[in-house]
């Protein structure tokens, strides 16, 4: 890598996205140097010319190798936009995606703005019960996280958007739950263990307990479908995020459990990625 001779913005930005192996390279370049530089991306566009300091070059290109070698950039930033909301990330959880607004947009199509309860299980990040808190201010929604240091950034993130309708609880699923809910939703980890999307890109970097489920991935979307029938109010709604393989199998889980109005939803690729049902 050329580290004595400055870089311009925009050589840096070329350098980035000849060297990252990914179908973002020129976008991950861009993060990265806006992280770097502590500037939006309209500033990169505005001042192509402008030359990187040697200290802000030298964070960039040690960034640039990490990148390289496979880290997530959400890692290497620290931070990832989902929704209209901009999202601290670590290690410790799934890297929100877009596909995940799907889940999100289901949700907000069934329940206008009253005080509903709604909980998100395995929230991660929060990236889903902030959304929706930020979407609708009078819903009261509870987030649960097994893992410790999940719950603690989804309460940090919370605190940063200053979303106090959500109360964030350390616990498997359902178990921290109390009440009754008028809708329960949930991005699990349902890949199968086998699947060799796992040993490929991002997902690499992120933790197995949030992506691999037992059963061909079916195990913990079963068990939360069991658990919520005693959570959920008669009508409520149950709502996942599955494989975009997993439709069929979601939808006779739900309809063998008595769900009722069971229905799957694509993603913005048009795969089946959301399968929903209501507690009779
Ligand atoms: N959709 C994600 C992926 O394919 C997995 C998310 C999950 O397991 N909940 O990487």
């Amino acid at each position: 890598m050329p580290t004595d001779t400055p870089l311009s913005i925009q050589a840096a930005l070329a350098l980035g996205a000849e060297r990252i192996d990914s179908d973002t390279a020129r976008l991950d370049a861009e993060l990265l140097l806006c992280h770097v530089l502590g500037k939006a991306r309209s500033y990169l566009f505005t001042w192509p010319e402008r030359e990187l300091d040697p200290d802000q070059q030298a964070q960039f290109l040690a960034l640039l190798q990490r990148r390289i070698a496979g880290e997530p950039v959400a890692h290497l930033t620290g931070v990832r936009d989902f929704w209209t909301l901009s999202l601290e990330v670590t290690p410790d959880t799934l890297i929100p995606r877009p596909d995940t607004e799907t889940l999100v947009e289901a949700a907000l199509a069934r329940l206008a703005d009253a005080p509903y309860r709604v909980a998100d299980l395995g929230t991660g990040t929060g990236a889903i019960a902030l959304a929706l808190a930020s979407e609708r201010p009078h819903w009261q929604v509870v987030a649960t996280d097994r893992v410790a240091a999940a719950a603690a950034l989804a309460a940090r993130n919370r605190d940063r958007l200053g979303l106090d309708n959500v109360e964030v609880l350390t616990g498997s699923w359902c178990e921290p739950l109390s009440g009754q809910f008028d809708m329960i939703l949930s991005n699990p980890p349902y890949i199968d263990a086998a699947d060799p999307h796992l040993a490929q890109g991002d997902v690499r970097f992120e933790p197995r307990s949030a992506l691999v489920a037992a059963a061909s991935g079916l195990a913990d979307i079963r068990h939360i479908a069991e658990e919520a029938l005693a959570y959920l109010k008669p009508g409520g709604w149950l709502l996942f995020e599955h494989g975009y393989a997993q439709g069929e199998p979601v939808r006779a889980l739900l309809t063998g459990l008595g769900y009722a109005e069971v229905e799957t939803l694509n993603d913005l690729g048009g795969h089946e990625r959301v399968t929903l049902g209501r507690r009779p």
